[in-house]
Parts: C-alpha cells; structure tokens; sequence
C-alpha cells in the first residue's frame, strides 16, 4: 500500500500547512474549526477543533509517516471520503517544523500533548482541555535557508490562508471556521448558513447578493459513472477581479486547483468581462470517486479526470447557462473583439494592452467590423516587422498625432515611434512613486470626507500584512468596525481616481500571485499604478501627449512598463526606406 500512496507529501509553505491540519480536523467531524496564525503563518499557526480527539496513546504514533487511521482496504483509495489518507501531513509538518499535538477523546477525562519536531520528542504529558485537537506549529522552516527565504511576503502567505479558509467555510456549511491573523478576528462563518451568507462573509455583501446560482445537472443517460453535477454561485459580469484567486473550486467538496476548470469557467464569461479581469467564482462538482484521481499531487491540489472533456464541458454550460439566465442584456463587447487587447497584468503577451475602462460596445467593435486587419496585435502586422528597441535613454520625440486612441505617434532622430500611452503612464507613474519613496517626499492627498471602504477578509489580511508600507506611500486607514475601514488619505497621484476602488484593486494586488516577483518597494509602487494609469482608447490631446512623452523620456527605464512589456515600437528611417524600395 505505501507504494500506491505516493510519498512525499509537500509542505511548501504555511498554507500546507493550515491546509492539511484544518482536513484532519474537518475528518474528525468537527462542527467548530478555528485557525490563529502570526505573521502570515510563519511564525505560528494553531488550529483547534472539537472533533473526536486522539487518545492519548496514539499521539505519538499520529506523527508516523503513513500512520493514517482513514484507510482499511486498497479499494478505499479508489473512493476516498475524507480529506486525509496518506498518513503524511503530521511527519511531514514535523520534519520541517515545531509541531505540538494536544488532544482528549470523549472517553478520557483529561488530555495529553506531544511535542515532535525533526530531532524526535521533545516533550509530552498531559494537558487539561475539552474534547477535540489543537496542533500549535512553530518554527517553520527554521532549519531550511532555502525555503524560509523563499517565503518573501507575510501579506502574501497571510491571503493565501484567509482565501482557504475562507474556501473551507464554503465546502462545509455545516462547520463554524474562526480565523485569527496576528491577533485580529478576521472571519467567523455561521454553522448551518447558506451559501450564499457565506459569500457575504468572505468577499462582500455587495458581491454575494449580485452572484448568480450555477446549479445544472448534466446527466449522460448512459450511466451513473459518467455523472457530473455541477453547484455553487459566480459573479455577475459586473463584479470583475484583478486575479484568478477568486476562482474556487472543489471535486465533492474537496478543494482542488485545475488550470482546465478555471478556463471553463473563464471561457464561459467569453466577451463578457474586460481584458485582464476575472469573475469570482465557487463551485462545487459533484461525480463519481472512480473518475476523479485526486491522489496524483503530493499535496492532493491538481486533480485530474478520467474524462476532462467532459467536466469542462459541463462546467462551461452550466456557468454560461447561468450567466444568460441572470444577465438579460446581450455581453458587452464581442468574443473576437475581446482577442485584440487579450491579455492584461498577468503574464501578457507584449503586443497586447488594456480594453479601455469606460469604453461603449460601438467603440471596441467599430474598427472590427470595418477593417479586420485590426484584429491583429501590431507587432504581428508583417509588413510594419517593428521591434522594441533596447535602448536605454530616448532620443527626443515629436508627437505626430495618435492612433486608435491608444498610440501616440511620434518621430524621433531615426524613424517612427508608435508609443503605448496606458504602458508608458504606468512607467511614468511607477518612477514617480518609487522616487518619492525613497526621497522620502511622497505627496499625499488628505481626504476631506473620509471614505467608508468595506473590504474582504482576503483584502483584509493583505492589507494587515502591508499595512505599514501602505502608509508610508500615502494610504493611510482607521479601523471602523468589521473588515471596514475609513480612508483618510491617499497617495497624490490617486488623487483622481475612486478611493474605493483604489484600494480594493491595490489589495487585490498585494495579496496576489502576480505581486510576488517584486520586492516590497516594487510591489507597493506596482499597486497602485495600474489602476491610475491613462487606458487605452482615451483620446487625448497634443499638448496632453507631448506631456506624456516628456515624462516617459525622464523616466529610468522608458522602454518598458513596470510588469516589463514594451512602451513602445520602432520602425527606423532604414527600416522604411527599405520597404519602400528606395534602398536595398
Ligand atoms: P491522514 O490525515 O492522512 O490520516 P495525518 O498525518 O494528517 O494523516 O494524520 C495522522 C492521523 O492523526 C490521522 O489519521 C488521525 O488518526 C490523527 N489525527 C490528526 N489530526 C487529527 C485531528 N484534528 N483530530 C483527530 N485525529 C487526528
Ligand atoms: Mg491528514
């Protein structure tokens, strides 16, 4: 049997943990699961559940690798129920951290703990509690450089943990989740609450009462094997996120991570969301056992399907099934028109921009409908063959005019310049933070009326993380009851922008995937221009532009925006003459 449970299970980093100690407590049949973490989860975590208990002979045998109680047969691996079976999470936990296991059963009148590490015992003996478990970690990857210095953002860690219990509370309505970040109460979800009470709880009341119910039963009349049922809630159109990470999903309630469902989810939005955007979504997909292989990630998170064709399918009409009932009004802009500005902050391709903002669904389509060459992103375009150039200062520019309300066309020394004005304000407005930054004259704007914000506890728990950093760029927040916060003030270049929206996107940011490539200074910076900059399909005047390209010439590195995609194309004197055969 060992060898049929793949070794090896993978505490990466401190949501493993949580992950794997909340699953065991949760197969306890705990109703009453709470997790206390400090700094992002590097310096404690605790969580503590009234399950079943462990008696106190078996703690120490709990911490042996493939000691699992949860599997009697082989044929048990073929339909797993509970979340545990590989008998790996506690040796695991312990092998790179301090865990301390205290715990007492229904039948003992006292409890006992054991404290393991990866030298073995530490110390044990008996702890007075009622019934259930707590497991304390400490010192997580103390002994391992590597990976502790892997670990760059608390804020990061901190969210990944708030979205997972979070996520929990969503799977099993039935348990009570408590989360504690650096000792504030962050969430509290209600036993027995529907679903959609839940949502309010974990993004906002706002996102939760517009969020539309997915419930399709999609049967092959051929067998019960090929069932697939699909439920839960997603997001109208008009809520739209920043990242992937409001994309939950589980596979008969258990929470997995599938590239292929969040692109079925994703495809079925086509056309309705603006580029760079994701819907929320949870999802719970219920199917036979024997067609899903849950076991195939050491961390059990990356499932695969017998049949992946089919759960996508599944998952794809029954999200664009709701998406129609709930959305009466035809999608905004069409799926091909969604292709010319593809992409967006995370991992864009360089030709690609921003849809602009506030833009009518006659503008985006417009070029479309009259000129399909259009559709292709410029430096596809074979005839132009621009390239970016490498250097590093530019030559003084003069601003011909602009093109598609996107370009700013320019003429330099040598040839023609085509200038992406969202990339190069995102430049601009990044060199400026960071240089008032580390001059130590950041400009701040103070609100006059101070701004009510109602934030999730995943922006929350960003937020706490950053908070100091925040601060010194000019965001500056008082607590004023649950996850709401009044804004007294922001950073200068924000001034303009909605303060609500400000923030919510720059924590968003901050506790996303796509933030964890900078430093803290980079990613402060990174957060909060984006949002700011000038979009794409803005027309803007000479003089407005001539202004832009003065700035962007000042700026360190010109050629690029922050997240590294061009600002601009060259086509050279040479390069022209050439294709006008007026030189070989
Ligand atoms: P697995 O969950 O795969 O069985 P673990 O290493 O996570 O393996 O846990 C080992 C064993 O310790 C479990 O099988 C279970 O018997 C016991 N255990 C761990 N956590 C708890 C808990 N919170 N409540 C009750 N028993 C627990
Ligand atoms: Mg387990």
């Amino acid at each position: 049997m060992a060898a049929k449970i793949a070794a090896g299970e993978v505490i990466d980093r401190p949501v493993s943990v949580v992950k794997e100690l909340v699953e065991n407590a949760v197969d306890s049949s705990a109703t009453d699961i709470s997790v206390a973490i400090a700094s992002g989860g590097i310096k404690s975590i605790r969580v503590t559940d009234n399950g079943s208990g462990i008696p106190s002979g078996e703690l120490e045998l709990a911490f042996k690798r493939h000691a699992t109680s949860k599997i009697t047969s082989l044929d048990d691996l073929e339909r797993i129920a509970t979340l545990g079976f590989r008998g790996e999470a506690l040796a695991s936990i312990s092998a790179v951290a301090t865990a301390k296991l205290s715990s007492r059963t229904a039948y003992q009148t006292a409890g006992s703990f054991v404290v393991m590490n990866s030298d073995g015992v530490q110390s044990q003996g008996r702890a007075g509690m009622s019934q259930g478990t707590t497991v304390l970690v400490t010192d997580l990857f103390k002994d391992i450089p590597a990976r502790f210095k892997f670990l760059k953002s608390e804020a990061s860690e901190a969210s990944r943990i708030t979205t997972l219990i979070g996520c929990m509370a969503f799977a099993y309505p039935n348990i009570r989740f408590s989360l504690t970040v650096d000792g504030k109460q962050i969430f509290t979800s209600k036993a027995g609450a529907p679903l959609r009470e839940t949502a309010a709880l974990i993004y906002s009341k706002e996102v939760a009462s517009s969020m539309l119910d997915v419930d399709s039963e999609l049967d092959t009349p051929s067998s019960e094997r090929h069932r697939v049922k699909v439920l839960g809630l997603i997001s109208a159109p008009t809520i739209q996120r920043m990242t992937r990470a409001y994309l939950t999903f589980f596979i008969n309630r258990r929470l997995v991570q599938s590239r292929s469902l969040s692109a079925a989810v994703e495809s079925a939005y086509q056309g309705m969301l603006m580029t760079g955007r994701h819907p929320v979504a949870v999802i719970n997909i219920e199917m036979p056992y024997e067609n899903v292989d849950v076991n195939v990630h050491p961390t059990k998170a990356e499932v695969r399907f017998r049949d992946d064709g089919l759960v996508f399918a599944a998952v794809q009409r029954s999200v664009r099934a709701a998406l129609i009932a709930g959305t009466p009004v035809p999608p905004m802009v069409s799926s091909s028109a969604v292709k010319v500005g593809a992409g967006g902050m995370e991992g864009a391709p360089p030709q690609t921009h921003y849809q602009p903002q506030n833009t009518s669904a006659q503008t985006i389509n417009r070029p479309l409908s009259t000129d399909p060459q259009q559709s292709m992103p410029i430096g596809a375009v074979p005839v132009i063959a621009a390239q970016t150039t490498m250097l590093t200062a530019l030559p003084s520019l003069r601003v011909l005019g602009q093109l598609g309300g996107t370009y700013v066309v320019a003429e330099g020394q040598d040839g023609m310049y085509l200038i992406d004005q969202h990339a190069a304000h995102e430049r601009i407005n990044f060199d400026h933070a960071m240089k008032e930054h580390r001059d130590k004259r950041v400009r701040v704007q103070g609100l006059l009326e101070p701004v009510v914000v109602q934030i999730t506890p995943h922006q929350q728990s960003a937020y706490i993380s950053s908070k100091a950093a925040l601060a010194e760029y000019g965001f500056l927040l008082e607590p004023f009851g649950t996850q709401t916060y009044l804004v007294r003030s922001v950073p200068a270049m924000l001034a303009q922008s909605d303060p609500t929206k400000s923030l919510t996107d720059a924590l968003d940011f901050l506790g996303g995937e796509e933030s964890r490539q900078y430093d803290w200074e980079q990613r402060i910076a990174l957060s909060l221009v984006c949002h700011n900059a000038i979009r794409a399909g803005k027309s803007m005047t000479m003089r407005e532009m001539e202004e832009l390209v003065r700035q962007l010439e000042e700026t360190d590195l010109p050629h690029a925006c922050p997240h590294g995609r061009p600002t601009m194309l060259h086509v050279s004197q040479a390069h022209l003459e050439r294709e006008f055969g007026r030189r070989q």
